[in-house]
């Protein structure tokens, strides 16, 4: 961050100095909300969640270091006062993005999936165009983006925040704390899915990052997606459009998957075109690329150098769609950081494709339950099981309570796939350790509280 007086802040936060024995003392380093991770020069964010008040861990963040606490309240340490943490939290972001990053290019991605991969893709392309920042995981709430943005210094050049929404209005206000010059939407959802109804609310949520573009500014839309195409009438900013049919700015023609699950394609941008062959898994990645080369090229980059950036670029999260191959050539996708009836059906498609690239292959899909579907639950937990079923899935394996029984139960009733239902990912392990055989690929894929990577784990020391 840039220093900062905690004079200074009080006064951009409208809060109230309690026990600070120098007001001229400097914040140095970024915001952080969990004492454990605080340096010295830290502002300490004092949040209260559902389990822990922050306040509590006030006294300890001061003592590893940070130069104060934000609070609602006086906790015998130093502390800027003030009515709510989060609303100052944004003020302290907005006013750094005003006054100390005029020169930094913002640079915002939402959608349904695809956020953090094509943030993760971008940041690795956009640092050969300047210094960037980019949000860590997915840290893209009320929460992460102001800390992001503290991460930044008049040196950043790009800062790159992937925005989540779960409301209406929650992108506006992050897009006002931090108005982004680009504004990217990978898509909005399946046209599979669809039964799952508000997809125009979803649609109207997400659009808002666009709407936050100013008039030379640039909105990078996912040309298949017609939801997302839909988005260009509520900006004047200018339009540029990636995806796979002709019409599209950054196209991918003659793509294809290899054995590991990884695409290749021909980027095709309006000034030539160059071969990238993608480290990561699964054909989303290559819509995901699609819109990191957009921005890439916003950002000044020829295409060759853009593809071969691409083709470097690696996975930088943990348990999405990491692929291993064991030594007796058992190849495991682990893909348990979250799901949702979106990244299941691309998951499960990628699972089919993997079996078709080797003839002797079998097809095996271990899944938990999707959590917070609330009402859609079981229509969306039967729907994922029929999916299963029509890729050509040849094994399912649901673990787990009422949901996962659901996706059992519909792949069975929907034929042509061999469908069990465990309680657990113990019975699971077991199962598996008896069956599995060369050659077979097994996708593993759950709501993160599943916990599906022990399953991955344990796998992987089964050999
Ligand atoms: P979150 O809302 O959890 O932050 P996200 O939007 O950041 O999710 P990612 O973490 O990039 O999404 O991807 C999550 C999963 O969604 C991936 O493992 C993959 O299965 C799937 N996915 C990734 N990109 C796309 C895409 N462009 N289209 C559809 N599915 C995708
Ligand atoms: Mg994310």
């Amino acid at each position: 961050m840039e220093p900062m007086s905690l004079a200074a802040v009080a006064s951009v936060v409208d809060g109230l100095l309690t026990d600070v024995p120098d007001p001229d003392a400097r914040v140095t380093e970024p915001l952080v909300f969990d004492s454990r991770t605080v340096r010295p020069g830290s502002l300490f964010l004092a949040l209260s969640g559902e389990h822990t008040d922050g306040h509590a861990f006030a006294g300890a963040a001061v003592r590893a270091g940070a130069v104060a606490a934000l609070t609602r309240r006086a906790v015998g340490a130093p502390a800027i006062v003030v009515d709510d943490v989060l609303a100052a939290a944004a003020r302290l972001a907005g006013h750094l993005v005003r006054f100390c990053l005029p020169e930094t290019t913002i640079v915002a991605i939402t959608g349904s999936a695809g956020k953090t991969s094509t943030k993760d893709l971008i940041a690795q392309l956009l640092p050969a165009a300047g210094p960037t920042v980019a949000t860590e995981q997915s840290f893209n709430n009320e929460i992460g983006l102001p800390v992001t943005v503290s991460r930044a210094t008049t040196g950043t050049r790009f800062l790159v925040l992937e925005m989540g929404a779960r409301h209406l209005g929650n992108i506006r206000d992050l897009a006002a704390v931090a108005p982004p010059a680009i504004s990217v939407v990978t898509n909005v959802g399946t046209a599979h899915l669809g039964e799952f109804g508000g997809q125009d609310k979803i649609a109207q949520a997400k659009g808002e990052i666009v709407e936050a573009l100013p008039p030379h500014g640039v909105a990078v839309l996912n040309a298949d997606d017609p939801l997302v195409l839909g988005m260009r009438d509520r900006t004047s900013a200018r339009i540029v459009t990636f995806g796979t049919t002709d019409n599209a700015d950054i196209r991918a023609a003659d793509i294809t998957i290899d054995a590991q699950g990884q695409p290749r394609y021909t980027l095709i941008t309006p000034e030539g075109s160059a071969p990238v062959r993608l480290r990561l898994a699964g054909e989303p990645q290559v819509f995901n690329s699609l819109a990191a080369a957009a921005v890439a090229r916003e950002a000044g980059l020829g295409v060759d150098e853009t593809a071969k950036l691409l083709s470097d670029a690696t996975a930088q999260s943990r348990w999405r769609m990491e692929t291993t191959v064991r030594a007796d050539d058992v190849t495991i996708v682990n893909d348990a950081y979250n799901a949702n009836p979106d990244s299941m059906l691309h998951a499960l498609q990628t699972l089919a494709s993997l079996g078709c690239a080797r003839e002797d292959r079998r097809t095996i899909a271990v899944l938990g339950q999707m959590a917070e579907l609330g009402a859609d639950s079981r229509a969306a937990h039967e729907q994922v099981g029929r999916i299963a079923a029509a890729q050509g899935v040849d094994r399912l394996i649901t673990i787990g309570g009422d949901e996962a029984r659901w996706m059992q139960e519909a792949a069975t009733a929907a034929g042509g796939i061999t469908a069990v239902h465990l309680p657990d990912q113990v019975s699971a392990l077991e199962l598996l350790r008896n069956t599995l055989r060369e050659g077979d690929v097994v996708l593993l894929k759950a709501s993160r509280d599943v916990q599906l990577q022990q399953l991955a784990e344990a796998l992987h020391q089964t050999t």
